[in-house]
């Protein structure tokens, strides 16, 4: 079967005007690239959100009886909201070698790239099948991904191996950190400020958990080093803040968020029981000898994993050898790899585009980044045919 083949570019510039921020629906590009791959006789499963608004793709070429290679990407993008940009976001500019443009970089790029190789992986006679895997909502936290994790091995098959896209200027990526989410709620007993000692002071509270944060974040920086990442250490912070209803008022509310940035190895369960372990003993005990209602409520609100490749897994040898190149790297952003990782997929993150153009206004990509892409996955079929 031959379908319509499309230049690179102008499969990006299709993708491109699909507005596809993540609180939007994702449908419709689901639907555009399941309609492009049925031309070219290539199946997909899409698995729905409940509310039927998004959308995983999954799609296999070549023998579906073995796991084989998956080419992972997300759908979705960042808001242009706020950003000033010189041309449409959503509208394609081609100029001087580059492609403008939200997404071109994180990153339609490398979905273009796959798909316009769809037809070349047809016509190859494949002996390691080459799995499509599209998702939705990795900006708000990995979000799409994990569903179709969660199907591997039942109604997906398992990948052998995962090449996540995402824009490294198609160096080989074999770590990343990854950011674990909290929001914590301090509910004190208002009273008149004068009478101080008849109430709970929520934001008094809300500081001593903060400092004991403080305490974990300085022993972070003393332990858990990691050389390649720069700075070397899971960093953390408190994040945003807000508390307290007027001045004349012993706040009865204070909520605060804070992140880690987790490296691999580290274990950030004991970090929580640590902080938790401070909360119960060293606060609650006298924040309730005044008010039982009182509490310091912790709450995750989303964890990526931390991302690292073993060094002797085929995954690495073949995007090095697919790459041209002979060295990994690390990188602080966080990408599904983690995530495919922990769900027995193992996987490297190898992708078109820089990532200082990702969420910026005026997102591009170089032109000569796609061709690199396209060498990549034509080497890619070339070994999937051995
Ligand atoms: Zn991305």
């Amino acid at each position: 079967m031959h379908g319509p083949t499309y230049a690179t570019t102008e499969l990006l510039a299709r993708l491109v005007a699909f507005d596809t921020t993540s609180h939007k629906s994702n449908i419709a590009i689901q639907r555009f690239i399941e309609d492009y791959l049925a031309q070219h006789g290539v199946a997909s499963t899409l698995i729905f959100t409940d509310d039927g608004e998004k959308a995983n793709l999954f799609a296999t070429i070549g023998p579906r009886d073995k796991a084989g290679v998956a080419l992972s990407g997300h759908t979705d993008v960042v808001p242009v909201t706020g950003q000033s940009w010189d041309t449409d976001p959503f509208q394609m500019v081609q100029k001087d070698g580059r492609l403008y443009g939200r997404g071109t970089a994180d990153m339609k790029g490398f979905l273009a790239c796959v798909l316009a190789a769809v037809p070349d992986f047809k016509r190859r006679d494949l002996k390691t099948p080459i799995h499509i895997a599209f998702s939705y909502d990795e900006e708000i936290g990995c979000v799409g991904v994990r569903p179709m994790i969660g199907n591997f091995g039942k109604s997906l098959p398992r990948p052998r191996m995962v090449f996540v896209g995402e824009p490294t200027s198609m160096s080989v990526v074999d770590a990343h950190k990854g950011p674990v989410r909290w929001q914590v709620t301090v509910t004190g007993r208002a009273a008149h400020s004068s009478m101080a000692p008849l109430g709970v002071n929520a934001i008094h509270w809300a500081s001593r958990v903060i400092e004991e944060l403080q305490r974990i974040e300085r022993d972070l920086m003393a332990s858990a080093r990691d050389e390649r990442f720069d700075p070397p250490y899971a960093t953390l912070q408190v994040t945003e803040i807000t508390g307290g209803t007027a001045s004349n008022i012993v706040p009865v509310t204070c909520r605060f968020g804070f992140e880690i940035r987790s490296v691999p190895g580290l274990d950030v369960a004991q970090i929580e029981r640590r902080l938790r372990a401070f909360i119960d003993f060293e606060c609650l005990p006298q924040m309730q000898r005044v008010a039982d209602e009182a509490g310091i409520h912790l709450r995750l609100t989303n964890h990526v994993p931390p991302f690292g490749a073993r060094a002797d897994s085929e995954v690495v040898a073949l995007a090095l050898k697919l790459a041209g190149q002979n060295e990994t790297h690390a990188v602080s952003y966080a990408t599904e790899a983690g995530l495919f990782q922990d769900g027995g997929a193992p996987s490297i993150v190898v992708g078109p585009g820089h990532i200082a153009q990702a969420h910026t206004a005026n997102e591009w990509i170089a032109e000569s980044e796609l061709d690199r892409c396209m060498a990549f996955l034509g080497r890619l079929a070339d070994w999937a045919e051995g």
